[in-house]
């Protein structure tokens, strides 16, 4: 079947945005952000390499982001007469920047009132969309924001009971047991529950899986591999314990998997994929020892895996995925070589993940899963794309995939729960801002306060 790709402009008044639509199952998106005029002003006066990126729900304000310096203070103001302040949460849920910016651009005095702004975004969100005008509807989206709750205290009993029962899902899960224990600690981290768990139990099992080596395997007793071998490094610096291991001793455990073309073998027997040039680069940054290997041809590497659409397979010339077009773009994110990246091409193949309930799916035609939200979402941000989705509908899909019983979130709603796709909901719901929640990095997929710990040292726990 092939789908439909269906022009539509929208007139409104001085300028006309144009938005592109998939019939097949109503996803849609922006076909640029440079067809806006005022963003591309904005980008052009002093915002360099930047743009509006995102309309926080936690902060309420509009912020710009600049390449290397990150989200500048609020409130932005631009070089002509578009000024904004602070905005109400109803106007974050207009979802498109571009509705509020012409809102502001076109109509609100620089001394506008707060609501004047909510009720001018709205009406232009409505227009946009086309929506037909009724006042009920910004109630209806309010509610939204407020009904969808996450059962965080379910969660975490949920992930604390993981380790104690012995049943057959931990069984299974054994092998890879030291994924699962990062998956539920970061997952605590990020709701604010790290505190319950025995840190000094968990290290002690951590340092029982490395082996002589100096890689990690996922439980006592079984083989290293470099995926598990950042798993252990990802739940030490979390515990903030970087300090107990020999950095060097895994840096040249790494160091000995990548091949002569650039690309990382998983193990001994190697396997070759991007995931594994991921766990590279992330793991040896976090140590500080990226140095450690040739950066410049593990990259080179990555660059030829892209594929015509804007995505990545695990080898070259295979097929573009979510899961793997997160590793790509992560990797090349940590070190700084995001050049090899179509950004438009590659935000438009992601923002096409969206399907009609509102979650992402990993291929053209698959079904929607929660993993996905991070998969996807974590790299529309590092390219700057997250705009271009439905972040309210997002959020209500993974909200959905709760067992709102038994803690535990599932990859579509109605499904089994597991710790993965745990984390991966509560992960996505965090970079929607979802309220209470940390915020976590999309590159490290550590929480913001680890990664700004392994850089910049601050603060330190006593
Ligand atoms: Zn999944």
């Amino acid at each position: 079947m092939v789908a439909q790709i269906v022009r539509e402009t929208v007139d409104l008044g001085n300028y006309t945005l144009t938005r592109v639509m998939r019939q097949l199952d109503g996803a849609c998106g922006w076909l640029s952000m440079d067809g806006c005029p005022i963003i591309r002003e904005i980008c052009d006066s002093g915002v360099r390499g930047g743009g509006i990126r995102e309309l926080g729900n936690s902060a309420r304000e509009l912020h710009l982001y600049e390449e290397g310096k990150g989200k500048t203070t609020a409130p932005v103001i631009s070089n002509h007469d578009f000024v904004v302040c602070k905005i109400f949460v109803g106007a974050a849920l207009a979802h498109d920047f571009h509705d509020f910016a012409f809102a502001a651009h076109r109509q609100v005095p620089e001394s506008s009132l707060v609501l004047e702004l909510l009720f001018l975004c709205c009406y232009c969100w409505r227009q946009v969309r086309g929506v037909k005008a009724s006042s009920d509807r910004i109630e209806d989206q309010e509610q939204l924001y407020i009904m969808g709750e996450l059962e965080i205290e379910k969660h975490a009993q949920y992930i604390n009971n993981l380790e104690k029962k012995k049943d057959f899902e931990s069984m299974v899960m054994e092998h890879l047991r030291m994924s699962g224990a990062y998956w539920g600690l970061t997952t605590l981290d990020l709701m604010g529950k790290i505190e319950d768990v025995d840190q000094e139990v968990v290290v002690s099992w951590v340092l029982q899986c490395q082996h002589d080596c100096g890689g990690f395997s996922g439980n006592v007793g079984h083989d290293p591999h470099i995926l598990y071998t950042l798993s252990a490094v990802q739940i030490l610096a979390l515990l903030d314990k970087l300090d107990v291991i020999d950095a060097d001793k895994i840096a040249s455990y790494i160091m000995g998997l990548q091949q002569e073309d650039g690309s990382f073998a998983g193990d001994e027997w190697g396997e070759i994929d991007t995931r594994f040039s991921y766990c590279a680069i992330c793991c040896l940054s976090i140590l500080h020892r990226l140095d450690k290997i040739d950066v410049g041809k593990a990259t080179q590497y990555i660059a030829s895996c892209k594929n015509f659409d804007g995505g990545f397979g695990c080898t070259p010339g295979g097929e573009s995925h979510a899961g793997q077009i997160f590793c790509c773009v992560g990797a090349l994110a940590i070190s700084g070589a995001l050049t090899h990246v179509d950004r438009d091409l590659l935000g438009w193949w992601l923002c096409e993940r969206e399907v009609k309930t509102g979650g992402l799916n990993g291929r053209p035609e698959k079904l929607a899963d929660v993993c996905y939200s991070w998969w996807v979402l974590s790299s529309l941000i590092m390219i700057d794309r997250v705009h271009w989705i439905s972040k309210e509908k997002l959020k209500n899909f993974i909200l959905d995939c709760q067992d709102r019983e038994h803690g535990g979130i599932s990859d579509r709603p109605d499904d089994a729960v597991d710790v993965f796709h745990t984390f991966f909901g509560v992960a996505g719901l965090s970079f929607l801002e979802y309220p209470g929640l940390k915020p976590i990095d999309p590159a490290y997929a550590l929480p913001v306060h680890v990664v700004d710990r392994i850089f910049f040292g601050k603060p330190h726990k006593q």
